[in-house]
């Protein structure tokens, strides 16, 4: 347009190098990314339709089969974070009016829930504290009392620290007629998991934690039963991105072609498909092993420094994040403070309920070494000690 000025001028910060320091990351996540993946995400950028960037979309897809433990076909991954697949699981498998059954001992069963309400159907939630897990009679008597077409529990709690034992659930959902929609975004890969021994129907994951790959991406896939309850859907599934009858064509899931719904997340597929291939080329029994053997040099080494955890029972601690209770008269964020500033180690604080009560410690994937856990140890220890001086 003539005469037409320009209302700002380039930004000043802009004209600066891009500056990102290196951190250990040893909260809840995102985690450090391994120098593969990385290189990956560099890579030169193709369309998302092109044969080769369709071949790498089919490698993720056994890829999260494989992390998984399921030879569901429609296996794929949302592009989002794990929000986005949590949105994508609500809009596909629940229509106005259906009751969902949600099991909240942190924030995911409550984030979910209002997800649920916000599509127009009804979260029935049965609660328990943070640090506490569900038994199979809890969630019984929830399925009949509200008839619910849809269960959702949360493996790994990253919030409360906490692994829900899974065995036996998915049959009992069945039982009652109901799905079961499972969150393992901050668990998968750190322990043993099997979507289709387990008879578990929407499974998510997220791609920063174990997997170690950018925030970008999150693998989900769907049981028969969940496809039969898509397919005999009675009203327009909400969303349009995360249509799940669409991602599944273009994912390759299903005969016909693929077809343009969005434009693919080509350099975090990429980045995904290395985080993917590390796991793999480690195998899932090695990394669930190095989780755990991890995880207990840490319990060990908090318990020598006097701290408590937070999940009394060991075998219902999430190997991946550790919750420790912050000791009366210490404030949590000097802690946290001393860790960044003096060593950039990232330790973060608490979610949710646990707010301002707990420290979390992230063990994930790349990041799942005994040296990360010594030096996570070490500063915690020096950090205390320092407070008390
Ligand atoms: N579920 C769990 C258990 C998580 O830990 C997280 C991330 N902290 C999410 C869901 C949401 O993932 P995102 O932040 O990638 O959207």
């Amino acid at each position: 347009a003539k005469g037409q000025r320009l209302v700002s001028s380039p930004p000043k910060s802009l004209m600066k190098p891009l500056d990102v320091p290196n951190k250990l990351l040893m909260g809840p996540g995102p985690s450090n990314c391994p120098p593969r993946v990385l290189a990956a995400g560099a890579l030169p950028m193709l369309g998302h339709l092109h044969p080769e960037f369709t071949k790498i979309m089919d490698e993720v897809k056994e890829g999260i089969q494989y992390a998984f433990q399921t030879k569901n076909e429609w296996t794929f991954a949302i592009s989002g974070t794990g929000h986005a697949a949590m949105e994508a699981s609500v809009a596909n498998l629940l229509e106005p009016g259906d009751v969902a059954l949600i099991c909240q001992n942190g924030i995911w069963g409550q984030r979910l829930a209002d997800m649920v309400e916000r599509n127009g159907s009804v979260a029935q939630k049965i609660i328990c504290a943070y640090g506490e897990v569900f038994t199979l009679d809890t969630i019984e008597k929830g399925l009949k009392e509200h008839k619910p077409s849809l269960v959702f529990v949360t493996f790994g709690e990253s919030s409360a620290g906490t692994a829900q034992p899974l065995e036996g659930l998915g049959d009992l959902c069945h039982k009652y007629n109901a799905l079961l929609l499972v969150d393992s975004v901050a668990i998968l890969g750190g322990r043993p998991l099997f979507m289709d021994a387990w008879n578990i129907d929407v499974l998510y994951s997220g791609s920063q934690k174990v997997l170690g790959a950018p925030p970008a991406t999150s693998p989900i896939s769907f049981s028969q039963r969940a496809r039969d309850k898509i397919a005999s859907r009675k009203t327009k599934i909400r969303s349009y991105y995360f249509d799940a009858n669409e991602l599944a064509n273009y994912w390759g899931c299903d005969k016909g072609p693929r077809r343009y719904h969005h434009t693919g997340m080509v350099t975090s597929v990429y980045a995904l498909r290395e985080g993917l291939a590390r796991l793999a080329e480690e195998g899932l029994e090695k990394s669930w092993a190095d989780h755990k053997a991890c995880s207990e040099l840490l319990y060990t080494g908090l318990e020598k420094l006097g701290l408590e955890l937070l999940v009394k029972e060991p075998e219902l601690r999430n190997p991946c994040v550790t919750t420790i209770k912050v000791p009366e008269g210490v404030n949590w964020k000097d802690v946290t403070d001393y860790a960044m500033k003096n060593y950039r180690v990232e330790i973060a604080g608490g979610l949710g309920d646990l707010a301002g009560k707990v420290w979390r410690i992230g063990i994930m994937g790349y990041n799942c070494r005994p040296e990360n856990v010594n030096l996570v140890l070490k500063v915690l220890g020096e950090a205390l000690e320092s407070l008390r001086k």
